[in-house]
């Protein structure tokens, strides 16, 4: 009895040591610049931006390759097109928050889906569904609006933020968890890469930021960034009632419209100047 009640007390410890020492070699960053809207929150990272990005990559190639498979990748040309364009003007507005950010290996694919989706993975891997396109019968501003939030993700890192913080709990509650070692099993981590990317909801926190963030990028690239606020109205209609799930935990409409109306006159010079080049 009293022994198991001490093996218990020393795995309690050890769980306990791990999630200190997961804490200790934990590392805060600012992944990007404050730019025109002034986002600066500090973010604790437990992964490292390769050790994610090169995840990503095999992530985004497995979907790639999924979505080849069906038949459903970059089906439309003239679609594939449009999105590119618009891929190609935002990207070098990147600079504005991160330097590195234009250089990095960015790719653009849609696909041929029904659901109303768009992402972007850690290191600037990007997804559009064609439903997203075809349902909401975008404008290019609209358009520029979603790719604009969803570049903000990954410039943000929360990808990467969201694996640490899976990571994190992790080692807190497993000894098992440390004998994997942190830095292997890049099948494993791509797999986490997918869920937070494309299937699990952001948090509101992350929502705030990749909204403020894509307006300004949007403004910086010469795309009206009052659309984010249609694009949004449509986005919530888009399930008849029932908002897609894409838009389950984003903050509330009400307080999304009011948050992109400011943010949105904030950065209208910047527009105004990248219209007039
Ligand atoms: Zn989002």
């Amino acid at each position: 009895m009293k022994s198991i009640q001490s093996l218990r007390a020393i795995r309690a410890l050890a769980a306990a040591l791990l999630a200190t020492l997961a804490l200790a070699s934990c590392e805060t960053v600012q992944t990007t610049q404050p730019g025109a809207v002034g986002v600066d929150r500090k973010q604790s990272m437990l992964l490292s931006s390769a050790e994610v990005d090169k995840s990503a990559a095999l992530a985004y190639q497995q979907e790639m390759k999924k979505a080849a498979a069906k038949n459903a990748l970059n089906r439309d040309a003239a679609q594939v097109a449009r999105v590119r364009v618009i891929a190609l003007r935002l990207v070098p507005a990147t600079a504005a928050f991160r330097p590195d950010a234009p250089r990095w290996a960015w790719e653009t694919n849609v696909i041929a889906s029904n659901e109303v989706n768009a992402w972007c993975m850690p290191g600037g891997k990007m997804a559009v569904y064609s439903g997203l396109i075809e349902k909401l019968k975008v404008t290019d501003d609209e358009l520029a609006a979603v790719m604009g939030h969803e570049i903000a993700h990954a410039l943000r890192e929360h990808g990467r933020e969201r694996a640490s913080q899976a990571y994190a709990q992790a080692l807190g509650l497993s000894v098992v968890g440390s004998a994997l070692g942190l830095g292997q099993g890049s099948m494993q981590l791509a797999q986490i890469i997918t869920e937070v990317t494309i299937n699990l909801p952001n948090s509101r926190e992350h929502e705030v930021e990749a909204d403020r963030i894509g307006v300004e990028l949007a403004a910086r690239a010469g795309y009206d960034p009052r659309a984010a606020i249609t694009l949004w109205q449509k986005m919530g209609q888009a399930g008849g009632g029932a908002p897609p799930q894409f838009l389950s935990t984003h903050p509330s409409p009400q307080n999304r419209q009011k948050d992109l109306e400011d943010f949105a006159a904030r950065v209208m010079p910047l527009y105004e100047t990248a219209r007039k080049r």
